[in-house]
């Protein structure tokens, strides 16, 4: 239920980007979820698990070798391409120009291209772009980053670890990025890699949420009660203890689906965590994320409002100085797509406060 509000709530707001991106694209950003942390934390498996799709390549050492952003949008009806089968979920690479339906397909050409953009042992700050059609999901846009390591190993450059580093400080610098920082719960937290990185970008901790992995092959006798409870490290989003599929599941392709009705299961049926099971998982996760992101985007419509405001000043101003009868079709086109623009937003604004957004012609 949460998440279908939240669904038709960034309907509306994507379908007054794209308005705007006939005046100007930079103006309204929604802010990317991004995932750090340690090489083989588990940052490829949350993702799978937030979209319920798999199709990130797997394996040991390093598999992601450069940023994969990934948009999701939400569609209603079957792909018209195919109008004699039932396609009502599929991909495509901005790269490409072809439209996938097969999941496994798309897990391949990720593969293919990154070895196009980087060399075995490097890593590129070139992204892979992909989004994914779906029925049925809140409308996000995520981005898988290469791991971070502490020591090259055989093969890789000595600048390698720095280079990781950059690269992902540059993605998670962004003030407009959520942080999903993966911590694996069976290592030592104080190591933790993640949480380094994050709080040097984000040193008031508003834009990080902690996700614990791994709470399945913990060393039995410790829990991370004590880090949700913000006794460790507190983060001011939290953190979720979520369960991914283990090698195990993978290599026995055990549906995202199974998987997440276990991790669903274990959190209630713990001894330890069925009195906190709501907040526990990647469902929870989920809906964490779509209450961060309508926050961000109650907290900055003002100001792009304001924006919008100033953009109509100028073409009016514009308007005024130049008087010639060219200008005077594209500023007065310009101002009254602004003027359409404040109503638009005026008019989710009024939807928002009544909690159900009303639709945007
Ligand atoms: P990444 O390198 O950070 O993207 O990590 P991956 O998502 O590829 O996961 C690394 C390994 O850890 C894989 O073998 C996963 O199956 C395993 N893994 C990830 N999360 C969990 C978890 O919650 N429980 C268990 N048992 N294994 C996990
Ligand atoms: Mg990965």
């Amino acid at each position: 239920e949460h998440n279908k509000n939240f669904s038709s709530l960034i309907s509306v707001i994507r379908k007054i980007q794209f308005d705007f991106l006939r005046i100007d694209p930079t103006l309204l950003d929604l802010p990317q979820i991004v995932v750090v942390g340690g090489q083989s934390s588990g940052k490829s498996s949350v993702l799978e698990h937030i979209v319920e799709k798999d199709f990130l390549p797997r394996g040991i050492n390093m598999v992601t070798r450069c940023p994969l952003i990934l948009h999701i949008q939400r569609v209603a009806i079957p792909n018209p391409e195919f109008p004699n089968e039932n396609v009502t979920e599929w991909a495509v690479f901005s790269h490409l120009d072809k439209t996938f339906t097969n999941f496994n397909d798309v897990k391949k050409e990720i593969e293919r291209f990154t070895n196009i953009l980087t060399q075995p042992f490097h890593v590129s700050s070139e992204p892979i772009d992909l989004t994914f059609y779906l029925p049925n999901v809140p409308e996000l846009t995520l981005v898988d980053l290469p791991g971070l390591i502490q020591v090259p190993i055989k093969g890789q450059p000595e600048e390698i670890v720095e280079e990781i580093e950059n690269l992902v400080k540059k993605y998670i610098s962004n003030e407009n990025a959520i942080i999903l920082a993966v911590i694996p719960a069976n290592e030592d937290f104080a190591l933790n890699q993640a949480i380094k990185m994050s709080s040097k970008v984000d040193k008031a901790g508003d834009r990080t949420i902690g996700v614990l992995t791994k709470i399945d092959i913990m060393n039995k006798g410790t829990d991370v009660i004590e880090i949700l409870n913000g006794k460790v490290y507190p983060l001011k989003l939290g953190y979720i203890p979520v369960i991914n599929r283990s090698q195990k599941d993978i290599d026995d392709k055990v549906p995202i689906e199974k998987a997440l009705e276990k991790e669903k299961k274990f959190f209630e049926e713990s001894e330890i965590y069925e009195d906190i099971s709501k907040q526990c998982g990647t469902t929870y996760l989920t809906q964490k994320l779509s209450s961060v992101l309508l926050k961000h985007i109650k907290k900055v419509l003002p100001s792009v409002i304001e924006q919008i405001r100033r953009t109509k000043k100028t073409c009016k101003e514009n308007l005024d100085k130049y008087g010639g009868l060219d200008s005077i079709i594209t500023f007065t086109s310009a101002e009254q797509q602004c003027t359409l623009l404040i109503q638009k937003f005026t008019s989710y604004l009024i939807s928002m406060i009544r909690g159900v957004p009303d639709k945007v012609s």
